[in-house]
């Protein structure tokens, strides 16, 4: 029987060194000492054993038992100890660390050379205004001087949405429904940002893109106003050095028309790949405001003159960060965008 006992001990004892988790060393424990356990069952048949016997077996029995279930309670106790010490050391914070910061966002570089560029106007006393991107065929061509069958049209070719509405290609439609807002022969100062669309698509064209025009009406409004206007905004987005110069050019809407060059802002003007070794890059359309144009938004053309210019707000951009593709604005590649935080 103490064989037995021993045996038991033994086993227990060999199982313990081995036990890892908790749960394990809890069945051990039901297993050798639980109602069902090996323990119980030699006290249970106790009762086979020759009467005499009896008390010694059953001290053995208890001094076994309590021996195993005291070696048993110190192991669960620092399994438990131990199980603490890993659920404390798995959710431990360190408070020390630096916090995650919330990614930022910023404006989109199109964005910011426009806000730039409504700055610079609006310190010279212009007004913003605004119009619809779905406009109609009077406000975007007749009211500016291109009547249905003006071959003119073609260089502004664009997105229908009905026969007589389509998607603007100009901003200019905003200048004659300010005109004819106002009444007649009012002085204006005023600028039309906004989005345009046209029907092209390549390295310098996209299909939607951003506009600027502008428009000054008043008395004794002359060419020299307008060079004064267009070289300071130009030397106020591009640097003081910055030159201008006017070229000879069409457009329907004024008479007569110039195209706005500035000094390469590459090279100085010394000439360089940017500017095709010619020293000047084109940036704007402008001229003296078509009589026609005037007349046909109430204002009287012996009066009153003015001068109006346009220019893509990608371009100037494009000018301004040295950027070689207009679609790099729109194809939200985030190297690139980021790079105007
Ligand atoms: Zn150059």
């Amino acid at each position: 029987m103490n064989d037995k006992l021993q045996e038991i001990r033994e086993k227990v004892l060999l199982k313990l060194k081995d036990v890892k988790s908790l749960d394990d060393a809890k069945s051990i424990k039901v297993e050798y000492l639980g109602k069902k356990g090996a323990l119980t069952e030699i006290l249970r048949g106790l009762g086979s054993v020759a009467a005499e016997e009896r008390p010694k077996i059953g001290k053995m029995v208890n001094e076994v038992r309590a021996d195993l279930e005291e070696k048993l309670n110190t192991r669960l106790a620092e399994l438990e100890k131990r199980k603490l010490a890993d659920k404390l050391a798995k959710e431990k914070v360190d408070i020390t660390m630096p916090g995650r910061k919330p990614q930022e966002g910023h404006l989109h570089p199109v964005i910011l050379t426009l806000r730039e560029m409504k700055k610079i106007f609006m310190r010279m006393g212009f007004e913003v205004e605004e119009g619809p991107e779905i406009e109609n065929d009077y406000f975007n061509f007749e009211a500016l001087n291109l009547p249905k069958d003006h071959p003119a049209r073609d260089m502004q070719d664009t997105f229908y949405v009905t026969d007589e509405y389509l998607l603007r290609t100009q901003t200019s439609g905003v200048q004659a429904r300010a005109m004819q807002s106002r009444e007649p022969n009012t002085p204006i100062r005023m600028i039309c940002p906004g989005t345009v669309y046209r029907n092209d698509y390549d390295a310098t064209h996209s299909p939607m893109f951003h506009q600027v025009e502008g428009l000054v009406v008043d008395k004794n409004i002359s060419l020299a106003d307008l060079k004064g206007t267009l070289e300071t905004f130009c030397k106020e987005m591009f640097g003081s050095s910055v030159k201008i110069r006017l070229r000879p050019s069409f457009f329907p809407f004024t008479e007569p028309s110039a195209e706005v060059d500035i000094s390469c802002v590459m090279c100085g003007g010394k000439g360089c790949k940017v500017c095709k070794n010619s020293g000047w890059l084109e940036i704007l359309g402008s001229g003296m405001v078509h009589p026609n144009v005037l007349k046909m938004s109430g204002y009287d053309p012996d009066k009153m003159s003015g001068f109006a210019f346009g220019m893509g707000v990608e371009r100037i951009a494009m000018l301004k960060y040295g950027i070689d593709d207009l679609r790099l604005f729109f194809e939200n590649d985030l190297r690139f965008i980021r790079q105007f935080k």
